[in-house]
C-alpha cells in the first residue's frame, strides 16, 4: 500500500522539486499551500508522514505541527520541517513544536528521500506493539500514551515529555545523561538544554509527588527513581 506523505508548500518549484523525487520512490503526494488548508486535511485524514514548509503565506507551518503533536491519532506521525530560516531561535522553535527533522533549504532532495524512508521505518517500529509498563503505583502505555498515576490518568503531557517521561522510567534507577536522552527522545541533533526544558515542562504537569521521582545530578543527567 502506498504511503501518503502531505507536503505543506506555497512555493511550486519547491514543490515540484519534492514531487520528483517522492513520486519516484512510490509515495502518494498530498498538497497545502497555506496553514488552513494543512489543517483542514487533517481534519479528515490521516497521512503517513507531513513535510511542511515554515514560511506560509498565513502563518508558521509550526502551528500544523502542533496541531498533529495534539492529536490523538495523528500524533506520532513524522513532521520534517523544510525552511529557509536558519537562526538557532528557530530551530529551537521547530523542536519544541514537536519537529522530527529539520532541513535548511536549499535542501539536498535525495537528503530529504532518505529522511521520509528513515522516519516511516521508525514509526513501523514504535507500531508493533505497545508496551504497558508498570512501575508500583505508576503505569505507562507508550502505544495509548497515557501515564496512571495512584489509579488517575495525566493526560496533559506533550508527545515529547512523554517519550521522556517513558524513556526515563524504562531505564530506572539507571542515571541518563542528556546526550543520552537526545538520542533516544529526539533521534536527531539538538542541543542539550532542550532536555531541560522538557524536563522542566513536565514536572509542572505531572503530581508533585511523581514529579519529585525525577532526580537531576547536575553536570551528569537524570534519573526517575521508584522508592520502594
Ligand atoms: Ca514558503
Amino acid at each position: 500500500m502506498n504511503k501518503t506523505i502531505l507536503v505543506v508548500e506555497d512555493h511550486k518549484e519547491m514543490r515540484d522539486l519534492v514531487k520528483s523525487v517522492l513520486e519516484r520512490d512510490g509515495f502518494s503526494l498530498i498538497y497545502a499551500e497555506t496553514v488552513k488548508a494543512g489543517k483542514d486535511f487533517l481534519k479528515h485524514k490521516k497521512p503517513d508522514l507531513i513535510i511542511l514548509d515554515l514560511g506560509l503565506p498565513d502563518g508558521s507551518g509550526l502551528e500544523i505541527c502542533s496541531l498533529v503533536r495534539g492529536t490523538a491519532g495523528l500524533s506520532k506521525t513524522p513532521v520534517i520541517a523544510l525552511t529557509g530560516l536558519t537562526e538557532f531561535k528557530d530551530k529551537k522553535l521547530g523542536f519544541d513544536a514537536g519537529v522530527d527533522q529539520y532541513l535548511e533549504k536549499p535542501i539536498v532532495i535525495e537528503e530529504l528521500s532518505l529522511w521520509v524512508k528513515a522516519l516511516l521505518r521508525r514509526v513501523e517500529l514504535d507500531t508493533r506493539g505497545g508496551t504497558l509498563l508498570t512501575f508500583g503505583d505508576l503505569q505507562i502505555c507508550n502505544e495509548s500514551y497515557i501515564v496512571k498515576f495512584k489509579g488517575k490518568i495525566i493526560g496533559n503531557l506533550t508527545r515529547r515529555e512523554f517519550d521522556l517521561f517513558y524513556f526515563l522510567v524504562k531505564a530506572s534507577p539507571k542515571l541518563i545523561s542528556r546526550g543520552a536522552i537526545i538520542s533516544e527522545v529526539w533521534k536527531t541533533a539538538a542541543v542539550e538544554n532542550l532536555v531541560d526544558t522538557h524536563i522542566f515542562n513536565m514536572r509542572q504537569k505531572l503530581p508533585r509527588q511523581l514529579a519529585a521521582r525525577i532526580q537531576s545530578v547536575p553536570g551528569i543527567g537524570f534519573r526517575y527513581f521508584q522508592p520502594r
